[in-house]
């Protein structure tokens, strides 16, 4: 599923691809490569947020030690 993503701080619209029916997760700008907290239901942009780039770190870190207990 193809969604349309406006970034709020350079105004460009980018599309994002998602295969869950529900995402809340990071998406980067292409363009300006602002890194942006969006939440969408069923093909429907809900939030976009600006992340906290602490919360980002944090994030890394988990899906880093997720990998490494996967593999
Ligand atoms: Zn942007």
């Amino acid at each position: 599923m193809l969604t349309k993503i406006k970034c709020p701080k350079c105004n460009t619209e980018g599309t994002f691809s998602i295969s869950d029916p529900v995402y809340d997760g990071p998406y980067r700008c292409w363009k300006c490569r602002e890194l942006l907290k969006i939440r969408m239901e069923h093909g429907s942009l809900i939030s976009v947020q600006q992340m906290d780039p602490q919360e980002m770190a944090k994030r890394e870190e988990i899906r880093a030690m997720k990998e490494k207990f996967h593999h």
